[in-house]
């Protein structure tokens, strides 16, 4: 274009200008309009855009709001009039942008006007909470909208739909006098001046009145049912060892029957939060008193473990009620408990009685052994003297008559000392098996308490719950999880190299090492989470209300506190480490399935190097990659 410059030094001739124009508007393929022609022709003279009053306008429009149908409106009669340049249109369009401006400006007060009125107004079933609440909606949704006035407006418009609430009293205990509910929507100007409804309105608000009246008095009936219920079989039997508060909420229930009117509701409103202040107090004294006991009854229970370290049978029984009174309480466990222990204290007397029993036999055998032992040596004294004697006869006679008495006194002697000999055998014989049958009895014994152990579901080498145990915390814990929505999640433990350990130190020390772990498990995890040996050297901990990463960072801790809780071997300190796979239960998945992808990530661990804490996360990106 600008060759037309190059080819003529002086200024070029509109007419090459305007062939110019033509002919780079054919090659642009640009549509022959005015406002086309303009724009290239300037390009090819080179003359700079200097903005029209029209296009200055079309730009403005671009910019302008176009949300409402009244904006769109008005920019498209601004463009049909730059479009057939209708310039008469003009000032009715001017006119019409000034009262949208004004209209716009007046939304404001009349919005905020509605709406005090609305606030202000009570409105049968809709409270000054729900009508915060939608105008908090509205805020949130309208808030950068040209339309924010209007919404208001709006909602506070839809709000006088409800019926008017004005001085309604309660005319009986069950019923709402129709007559002053209608009264109220007729007489609207009584207590609320601001609310006027045109007459035409009355017939039929009076009616919607009357609907909701219905259904307001059943409500309302329903409501005082429940509170009446609620004190009666609720509150009140809760409040036994309290008189005072017993009375006092006896009085509230029967106000709650004889209330008529607003304001004895509105007493009987305070007088209940009143009881209820009080009633937390005293709730957290009794929580304070149970913590108080529960604390007591650990210190006992932590002291008799101590005295009684070496009596597998009773430790069991204590591990029991530790873990009890360090998870919060439940009846069932308790109950539990209080039965098992029950058989353990009859069994104990049992044993005391037997162990008696075994004591006198034993007694009874050493003296008989002593008595028959005198004997015998008695016997045996004189036998040996008789002897003596019979032998000194023998070598001073030689009378054969003489000899055969002396032989038939020796053969006496002798027959009379075996038969000693043989009865002194039998009673001894008789006392050691009286001995052995006390022993035998004991030992039957024993293995009941063992077994009742067992029965409580705890693992006799470290104190801490057995398979069976954890089968029955596992249903429990299962059943609470999905009842609650709560997480629950499950680590297995499983010692490294523990064969080793037992192979160097021996399989006292692995016992030892195994009370050491479960005892560091016990004091590193919460004392809700649940500690159970699975069997040799592998433990599985329940964590309750704990996803997978807080379950992991557990699991993690613990092994820090491994190395720092050494375990002794004879003077010397090792290092135990586990390896841990940790699963999070799914929705209606069963205990057999979540241990056994727990043992799965623990077998992975195992893999990979030992003394590490890995999920099915860490499978899957094994198995993707
Ligand atoms: P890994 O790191 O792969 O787990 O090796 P490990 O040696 O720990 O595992 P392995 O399964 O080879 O050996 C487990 C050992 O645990 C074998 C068994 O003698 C020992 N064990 C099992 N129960 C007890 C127990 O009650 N007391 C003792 N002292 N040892 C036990
Ligand atoms: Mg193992
Ligand atoms: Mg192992």
């Amino acid at each position: 274009m600008l060759n037309v410059s190059k080819q003529n030094k002086s200024a070029p001739v509109p007419i090459d200008i305007a062939r110019e124009t033509f002919k780079q508007m054919a090659v642009r393929r640009v549509e022959p309009t005015p406002e086309n022609y303009r724009l290239v022709y300037n390009e090819v003279a080179s003359i700079p855009m200097t903005e029209n009053l029209e296009s200055s306008i079309r730009k403005a429009l671009k910019q302008l709001p176009s949300k409402t149908t009244e904006q769109n409106n008005w920019i498209n009669r601004w463009e049909n009039l730059l479009k057939n340049e209708n310039w008469a249109k003009l000032p009715a369009l001017l006119g019409d942008g000034m009262d949208a401006s004004v209209t716009f400006s007046k939304q404001w007060p009349d919005a905020i006007r509605g709406l005090l009125q609305g606030l202000n107004t009570k409105h049968i079933g809709l409270d000054l909470s729900t009508k915060k609440e939608s105008l908090e909606r509205v805020l949130i949704n309208f808030r950068n909208d040209p339309l924010l006035a209007q919404k208001i407006q709006t909602m506070a418009n839809g709000w006088e739909q409800y019926s008017i609430i004005n001085n309604v009293e309660l005319q009986s205990s069950t019923l709402i006098d129709a007559e002053s509910l209608e009264d109220e929507v007729q007489n609207p100007s009584i207590g609320t001046p601001q609310v006027t409804i045109a007459n035409t309105e009355l017939a039929e608000i009076a009616t919607e009145a009357k609907y909701d009246k219905d259904q307001f008095q059943e409500t309302f009936r329903i409501l005082q049912d429940m509170l009446k219920q609620s004190l009666n079989h609720g509150l009140i039997p809760r409040l036994d060892g309290y008189p005072e508060l017993k009375e006092e909420a006896r009085e509230i229930f029967i106000l709650t029957e004889k209330a008529r009117k607003l304001k004895d509701w509105q007493f009987m409103a305070k007088q209940f939060r009143a009881l209820l202040v009080r009633v937390e107090l005293i709730g957290a004294n009794e929580e304070g008193m149970k913590q108080d006991l529960l604390r007591l009854l650990k210190l006992l229970i932590d002291n008799i473990s101590e005295l009684v370290a070496d009596d597998e049978w009773i430790r069991g029984q204590i591990a029991v009620v530790q873990t009890i009174v360090s998870s919060p309480l439940e009846r069932a466990l308790i109950l539990d408990a209080e039965k098992s222990l029950k058989e353990v204290i009859f069994k104990q007397g049992m044993l005391k009685y037997s162990l008696n029993e075994a004591k006198s036999s034993f007694k009874n055998m050493i003296s008989t052994f002593v008595d028959r032992l005198g004997h015998m040596s008695d016997s045996s004294g004189s036998y040996q003297e008789k002897i003596e004697n019979y032998a000194g006869k023998l070598s001073e006679t030689e009378d054969i008559l003489q000899i055969n008495e002396i032989l038939e006194n020796l053969m006496q002697d002798t027959h009379t000392m075996q038969t000693e000999i043989v009865r002194s055998r039998e009673v001894l014989l008789q006392q050691r098996d009286n001995v052995e049958s006390s022993q035998a009895k004991i030992r039957k014994l024993q293995e009941e308490l063992s077994e009742l152990s067992e029965a409580v579901r705890v693992d006799q080498l470290t104190g801490v719950l057995n398979r069976r145990g954890l089968d029955e915390a596992m249903v429990r814990e299962i059943a609470r999880a999905q009842r609650g929505g709560s997480p629950l999640s499950v680590a297995l433990l499983d010692i490294d190299n523990f064969k080793r350990l037992n192979d160097t130190y021996g399989h006292n020390v692995g016992d030892t090492a195994l009370q050491h772990l479960a005892k560091v498990i016990q004091t590193t995890v919460r004392p809700t989470d649940i500690v159970s040996r699975l069997g040799g050297e592998e433990f599985v901990i329940l964590l309750p209300d704990t996803d997978l990463d807080q379950a992991v960072t557990t699991v993690k801790r613990l092994q820090r506190a491994l190395t720092k809780q050494f375990f002794l071997a004879n003077d010397e300190r090792l290092l135990i480490t586990f390896s841990a796979g940790v699963a999070l239960l799914k929705n209606d998945e069963t205990e057999a399935t979540v241990i056994h992808r727990a043992d799965q990530s623990m077998y992975l661990a195992k893999r990979t190097g030992k003394n590490r804490v890995m999920t099915e996360i860490d499978l899957n990106s094994i198995v993707e990659s």
